[in-house]
């Protein structure tokens, strides 16, 4: 196993949530393996200006301004720990078209932990965020592509406490030029067919059942098709075409596909990452719907449940993370009182970064391109 098969492995346990998560595929390329023991350090490239992460600085209205130009890159040494985990910086005015590159090694040698990255615009909305596993000493990269001028916040966090012992990290932030990764049109694939076995991220599940096989007279290719057009319906405007198995076959474009299935699962639903920008047309969800299908619904609240976990999965495919509302479609933990209403998209708190939001409508646009009326 490779490092970073083993970093997706780790990434793949839930994350505190309750009903379905995103499994993290990390992009990163992974540096060497540090010295143990020491503070990490980056080599310094030519006009870096050092700064070292001074309190308070916890929130953005107290955001760290940093100094980053064009011609300036900033090197930030900092410590993560249970009282103090999370650290924003006030990147200033970027314009569209420049590339931030947050290079970050963070050295947690006694728990495992999460560095997480989270790149924030002036309204405090997320524009990307990376969380990895950094155990001993790891190197990981984040590029994030300014869409719109304005000004920016990098918060730096992780995921879990590791109590007094701190958590230090470096981190060199450099700032180019790059093209804006153009909007790219998704076909979806629902697959309700059932399938020997399938792969999501690192997990390998078999035996996955035909959604005709649900119980209750559950399984039909009516229910099936209000799921689908209910799905469809959550993406209005955008530039996706999603499909049904009782409808068509698999397409010949590349294409992702999600697998609504009779299973029961410990957990509703799983995608194979979170894909920032969309840049993966061919990636792949599972939802088990046998759960469901047992909790005493009704027929539609049973379409709106498995339609909102439909919609969750495919989100995290496109490019959005967890959000804390349970009106809204990537929350991350949804009571039954709520899944089985209708969930739609918009602006909601972040819950896999302590502070900011997540614009999803926004970013739905950025990654998937809005289609003219
Ligand atoms: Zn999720």
């Amino acid at each position: 196993m490779s490092i970073s098969e083993s970093q997706i492995a780790s990434s793949s346990t839930p994350r505190n949530d309750g009903w379905s998560y995103g499994v993290i595929l990390l992009i990163f390329v992974l540096g060497s393996v540090g010295l143990v023991g020491c503070s990490p350090v980056l080599p310094v490239p030519e006009n870096t200006v050092v700064v070292a992460s001074t309190e308070p600085n916890n929130d953005f209205d107290h955001a760290q301004a940093v100094g980053l130009s064009a011609t300036q890159a900033v090197q930030i040494n900092g410590t993560l720990s249970a009282s103090d985990n999370l650290d924003v910086f006030f990147l200033g005015e970027l314009q569209q078209g420049q590339r931030i590159v947050a290079e970050i090694k963070g050295n947690n040698l006694f728990q495992n932990g999460d560095i997480v990255l989270g790149l924030f615009d002036a309204n405090q909305d997320v524009a990307i965020f990376e969380e990895n596993v950094v155990t001993v000493s790891q190197t990981e990269t984040v590029t994030l592509i300014v869409r719109e001028a304005g000004n920016y916040y990098l918060g730096v966090s992780e995921s879990s406490p590791t109590g007094a012992v701190g958590f230090p990290y470096s981190m060199v932030v450099t700032l180019g030029s790059e093209e804006i990764p153009a909007p790219r049109k998704q076909i979806v694939y629902l697959n309700y067919n059932g399938v020997p076995s399938v792969t999501i991220g690192t997990n390998s599940f078999t035996n996955v059942r035909s959604f005709s096989e649900l119980p209750y007279g559950l399984g039909t290719p009516a229910v099936a098709d209000k799921i689908t057009k209910q799905v469809q319906g959550d993406y209005p405007q955008l530039n996706i075409q999603i499909l049904s198995s009782y409808d068509t076959q698999e397409p010949q474009d590349p294409h992702s596909v999600v697998f609504v299935c009779a299973n029961d699962g410990a957990f509703f639903g799983m995608a194979d990452q979170i894909d920032w920008y969309n840049q993966d047309l061919s990636d792949r969800a599972i939802i088990f719907t046998g759960l469901l299908a047992t909790s005493n619904l009704t027929e539609n609240q049973f379409v709106d449940a498995t339609a909102n976990v439909v919609a969750h999965e495919l989100g995290h495919l496109v490019g959005l993370a967890h959000t804390h509302d349970h009106t809204e479609l990537m929350d991350q933990s949804t009571p039954m009182s709520y899944l089985s209403k209708t969930q739609n998209f918009h602006r909601a708190s972040l819950a896999d970064f302590p502070i900011g939001w997540e614009d999803s409508v926004q970013l739905l646009q950025f990654s998937l391109g809005v289609l003219q009326p």
